[in-house]
């Protein structure tokens, strides 16, 4: 197997207020946040890799620098020459985050409209790792051409992992979302979801029910994630459920479920233990919420 951890999505700009008009610059994204803990998890011998499309702009040229800084491979990003960045705003009213956000014409709209790259770029990988944001900010066109690109890939031996992360809002239409995260969940090896995204969109019962609707559409394995509550996990022939330690001193959940991912998937891919792997997830994820931010530096490898 390759040891290339592919993750593919959209990084943006993040305008984090540091006082009365005044803001500073990051970079944040859901597959990026999975990118960037699954560097810190994955043995050195692995490479971590993020495809996107980006501008040809200095800014964009700075969140290159910032993926390269921090060890994950930019080398297959496409720099478009009519586009920049996607940006977001974060807004504090009485101690409430809210956020406004400019995406709607980002590069990362184009990452799979040259299907030939595409495919290039995903025949490299051992594991590929997408979101249900990664789907929702493509044509309709170039989503089929995605997950046609993710069978190819899949069929020659790569690995495919998924979280849902359910956002109607970047959706045309409810429907379409739920028709679409169903047909990609049902092209991958891991799908992760969220029970509160789950239950809010799906309308499942509980996380057993929205565990047995991924298996049903095709799913190899699914874990749901469902914050302090049991994580369940399952496959075809198996079921189980884990209880994450509590939490008491949660200073920001911010990246709870994209650290979870990335903290299973390193640990699945070393050890191939699934239950060893839903620990792991549960610690890091548990780690990084008793700190304020999406990216956590300080933390030592569970
Ligand atoms: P998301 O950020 O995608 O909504 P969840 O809230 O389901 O994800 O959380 C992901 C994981 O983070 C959980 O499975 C759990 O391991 C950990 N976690 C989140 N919130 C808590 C909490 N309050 N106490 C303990 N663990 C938590």
């Amino acid at each position: 197997m390759s040891k290339t951890f592919l993750a593919i999505g959209e990084c943006m700009v993040e305008m984090a207020p540091t006082g009365e008009g005044t803001f500073s610059m990051g970079f944040a994204g859901d597959t990026l946040n999975t990118a960037w803990y699954a560097r810190k998890h994955l043995p050195a011998d692995w490479n971590v890799s993020y495809f996107t499309a980006v501008g040809q702009d200095q800014v964009s040229d700075q969140m290159l620098e910032f993926l390269n800084r921090s060890n994950i491979d930019t080398g297959s990003v496409r720099k478009l020459e009519d586009r920049t960045v996607g940006l977001y705003m974060i807004q504090l009213k009485d101690g409430e985050r809210s956020f406004a956000y400019w995406r709607s014409q980002s590069a990362a709209r184009q990452l799979a409209s040259d299907t030939v790259h595409l495919e290039m770029v995903m025949s490299g990988a051992g594991l590929i790792y997408f979101s249900g944001i990664t789907l929702a900010i493509l044509p309709a066109d170039d989503r089929k051409a995605f997950l046609q690109a993710l069978r190819t890939a899949r069929s020659a031996g790569a690995k495919t992992a998924f979280d849902p992360n359910l956002r109607p809002r970047l959706w045309e239409d409810a429907d379409t979302m739920r028709a679409c995260v169903t047909e990609a969940a049902g092209l991958c090896d891991f799908v992760m979801p969220s029970f509160e995204d789950e239950l809010a969109h799906f309308g499942d019962a509980n996380a057993q029910v929205s565990a047995d609707r991924y298996l049903a559409a095709g799913a190899a394995t699914v874990v749901v994630k469902n914050g302090p509550e049991e994580v369940v996990f399952a496959t075809k022939s198996e079921r189980h459920a884990f209880q994450p330690d509590p939490v008491r001193n949660i200073v920001d959940t911010t990246a709870a479920g994209d650290s979870y991912n990335a903290a299973f998937l390193a640990e699945f891919l070393t050890s191939g233990d699934l239950p060893a792997s839903v620990d792991a997830g549960a610690r890091l994820a548990g780690n990084v919420i008793q700190h304020r931010g999406a990216l956590v530096d300080s933390l030592e490898p569970a």
